[in-house]
């Protein structure tokens, strides 16, 4: 698969059964559908039922089609936008995958900061920190943002794609 962004090869990371690509270049992330699908611990069903408002309210999402093309069928991404969070995620109509790029990290936790949702993800995330460390591979700044990045990977599983029907329909109704 090769980045949106760089054309470079992804290479992957393998943590908790879960397969993601990222662009050793941009650090930019890809999740496939299957992956995001994947949500079988207790730990994981812990977080599912988290109110948390992203995504959350159509009436908030902006989504429109990009340059970029989804690393997986080269299909385009569409960006999506969620009301005054800042945040942009983009999507691929045609195999459900997401794209991530680094800064959106960022900008989903502070969201969260915001939002005062970020303890309950401190102490969900800090259970895995201990056994993440071994066995995640990644490139050294990847490490440092672990924390974070484990609790947007979880948001991104189960936030994202509850609302993903809705995104579906604002690609599906955008003038082609
Ligand atoms: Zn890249
Ligand atoms: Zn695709």
């Amino acid at each position: 698969m090769i980045c949106p962004n760089c054309k470079l090869k992804l290479k992957k990371i393998i943590f908790r059964n879960t397969e993601i690509d990222y662009c050793p270049k941009c650090l930019g992330i890809w999740f496939e559908e299957d992956e995001l699908r994947r949500a079988k611990d207790d730990k994981d069903q812990e977080l599912n039922w988290l109110d948390i408002d992203l995504w959350q309210d159509q009436a908030q999402l902006a989504v429109a089609i990009t340059e970029k093309q989804c690393p997986f069928c080269s299909q385009p991404l569409y960006a999506v936008d969620y009301g005054q969070s800042g945040v942009r995620v983009e999507v691929c109509n045609n195999c459900k995958g997401v794209w991530l790029e680094r800064g959106e990290f960022k900008k989903i936790i502070d969201y969260l900061q915001e939002k005062k949702e970020k303890e309950v993800l401190d102490n969900y995330t800090a259970n895995l920190l201990a056994e993440a460390k071994e066995v995640f591979t990644g490139p050294e700044p990847f490490r440092s943002e672990l924390r974070d990045f484990l609790a947007v990977s979880k948001l991104l599983k189960y936030k994202l794609l509850a609302q993903y029907p809705q995104i579906l329909d604002i690609i599906i109704s955008l003038p082609k």
